[in-house]
């Protein structure tokens, strides 16, 4: 198969028009036709003489994921579920920044997007990881989600915007770490000036806890901000509803997240999910304050969200108070995430589970 068009370097596509004689300003124009006029297709490149076209057509494939299906308007959260060229299908999900609660203007957006086709860590109450793993995503496949939510958003841009997305989350389907040559590729072309021209700031990791994947991105100089799935502050608990606990348990996890907050200088977020009767009562509010203050994590309070299949159910909303209280009260940064998209499967994964299964009702996919 060709490669993608959307993973080369720019180091490989200037090699390569060199090789076919071109002049040297054609690979920044090439590279400014796919990622910041964000072309849907190679004819659209119209400065490019048509021989360059059809050269680059017989070397690359011209790959975007194709939009499937689209859940919500254009002021609320909304979800993409894509089909990939191999029939795949794996979900984004664009959700507005929220003026009221972070004062930022009401056009800015996060992008969250997924980084494998199912998930193989089965944690207890995600979507994601129901029907197993199915496979990594490739580089131009996790570019590609932005560019193409770019593509479809292009009508909405109001006067003087040039994007709808500013900020990106890698909390969507699968664990971003187990697929992480291929992340750091994609979001060096993403954080790149010649390519999507996100902040390193501007772009979130989320994992479920990979120790030696923290410990490995600790000890390069990307300045991308860190998110850990805690959802449980003692083993007893996390390994309950995490398996992952149990290669990496809370020590281990701990040391490496120590290793990329003194490397980075950086303030990270333990996300907590909280499940009724099974990690929201008073005895896992201490420990969880005492991983915070070590670490000097802020944590990110997340009621659950029903997932259809599953006995998991999100508390009331007095027990989230009290639970969050009770962290306020220990001196930790903490908040309640009254989260968006409830009503729209936006939890990662469940989308996707759904029309997985109306297609494939006997079974899971192969
Ligand atoms: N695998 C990575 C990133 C994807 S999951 C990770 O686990 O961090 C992104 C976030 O969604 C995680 O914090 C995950 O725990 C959370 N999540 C999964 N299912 C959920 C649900 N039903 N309700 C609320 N959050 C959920
Ligand atoms: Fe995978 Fe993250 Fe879901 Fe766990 S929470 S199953 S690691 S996607």
């Amino acid at each position: 198969m060709l490669p993608s068009l959307h993973s080369v370097t720019p180091t490989g596509l200037q090699d390569q028009l060199k090789a076919w004689g071109e002049p040297v300003f054609r690979c920044n124009q090439v590279l400014d036709w796919l990622y910041r006029k964000r072309v849907g297709s190679l004819e659209e490149m119209y400065n490019c003489p048509k021989a360059l076209r059809q050269r680059l057509g017989d070397a690359y494939r011209f790959a975007l994921p194709r939009c499937q299906q689209v859940q919500g308007s254009a002021d609320t959260t909304r979800k993409y579920l894509w089909r990939l060229e191999d029939g795949a299908l794996v979900e984004s999900v664009l959700i507005p920044a929220n003026p009221a609660l972070y004062g930022e203007a009401s056009d800015r957006h996060t992008l969250c997007v997924s980084t494998q086709v199912g998930c193989a860590y089965g944690c207890r109450f995600c979507a994601s990881g129901l029907d197993g793993w199915k496979r990594n995503l490739e580089v131009h496949e996790i570019v590609g989600q932005l560019l193409a939510i770019e593509i479809h958003c292009r009508e909405e841009l109001s006067e003087g915007q040039d994007r709808k997305v500013n900020n990106l989350v890698i909390m969507g389907m699968g664990e971003p770490m187990a697929n992480y040559d291929n992340l750091m590729k994609a979001l060096d072309i993403i954080n790149a000036p010649w390519g999507c021209h996100i902040g390193a700031r501007k772009i979130t990791l989320s994992t479920s806890g990979l120790a030696p994947q923290i410990e490995q991105l600790a000890s390069q100089p990307h300045q991308y901000r860190l998110a850990i799935s805690l959802h449980g502050a003692t083993d007893e608990v996390r390994s309950r509803i995490m398996p992952v606990n149990r290669k990496y348990p809370l020590p281990t996890l701990m040391q490496a997240c120590e290793s990329y907050v003194r490397a980075k200088g950086k303030m990270i977020t333990f996300e907590y999910i909280l499940i009724e009767g099974v990690n929201d009562g008073d005895d896992q509010i201490q420990p969880l304050a005492r991983w915070a203050q070590q670490l000097h994590a802020k944590v990110n309070l997340i009621p659950y969200n029903h997932v259809e299949g599953l006995r998991w159910k999100r508390p009331d909303v007095a027990t989230q108070e009290t639970f969050l209280q009770g962290l306020l009260q220990l001196g930790v940064k903490a908040t309640l995430r009254r989260e968006k998209g409830h009503d729209i499967d936006a939890a990662c994964g469940q989308l996707r589970l759904k029309v997985e299964r109306e297609e494939h009702p006997q079974g899971h996919p192969s």
